[in-house]
């Protein structure tokens, strides 16, 4: 006898994305205004990449933790005292997209 199963791929999928709501969203550089004497460095030791790095309040979302935010993957890799709860400061080459980009509300999704 043949049964057809139903296809379970795309719930699959979407249990790996954890919706996390809007966050706060606003932008860094690796100017002494935005991060003082750290520059590039990240506090877990690496380099501040546009389009991946991401400072996060590591009491909300771990360090390594993969974060969708308009269809780019980010690297919650960094942390900042302004960083403080439902927030995640992105990481830009230019302080001029810092001051152009503002402040924003998005929602974010983590991956697992
Ligand atoms: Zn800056």
């Amino acid at each position: 006898m043949l049964f057809l199963l139903k296809p379970i791929t795309v719930d699959a999928v979407v249990e790996d994305y954890v919706s996390m709501g809007a966050f706060k969203i606003t932008y860094y550089c690796s100017c002494e205004d935005c991060s003082g004497h750290w520059g590039t460095q990240t506090s877990t030791g690496g380099c501040c990449k546009q389009g991946r790095t991401v400072a996060v309040d590591p009491d909300v979302i771990a360090y390594g933790t993969k974060i969708l935010i308009d269809d780019n993957v980010y690297i919650a890799e960094d942390c900042g005292s302004r960083v403080v709860g439902d927030h995640i400061d992105i990481y830009v080459d230019d302080h001029e997209l810092v001051e152009k980009l503002g402040v924003k509300h998005k929602k974010i999704w983590l991956i697992r």
